[in-house]
């Protein structure tokens, strides 16, 4: 069946993955091109307690984030690969071979919606 002539429920899923593969590629190119965080690159925020426990949980925290934004982000865009439509007319997931949307997109479409 050509695209244009497919059921309106099926483009507005193809539409959801398009949309959220964007999405996760904009995170992860801002992510990527971000300056990797120092100290004195822009400084901390003011500490909410005088505990210096969780100064150096700040620290590593902002330290550590741009690498752990990029993982998480390339981890979404793996997950969303394995879990597309097919290009059937009564489309399944191409990763799990469940009925399209299947339940891991659906999970994906919650968390980052
Ligand atoms: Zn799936």
């Amino acid at each position: 069946m050509p695209p244009f002539t497919r059921p309106a429920t099926r483009r507005v899923h193809d539409s959801e993955h398009a949309r959220l593969l964007q999405c996760v590629e904009a995170i992860l190119e801002r992510s990527d091109r971000a300056v990797p965080w120092e100290p004195d690159t822009v400084g901390l925020p003011d500490a909410r307690t005088d505990s210096a426990l969780a100064r150096i949980n700040d620290v590593a925290f902002y330290a550590n984030a741009r690498n752990e934004v990029s993982a998480l982000a390339g981890l979404c865009l793996d997950l969303l690969g394995l879990h597309s439509p097919d290009d059937q007319d009564d489309p399944h997931c191409q990763g799990c071979r469940l009925p399209w949307p299947c339940p891991t997109f659906g999970e994906i479409t919650r968390l980052l919606g």
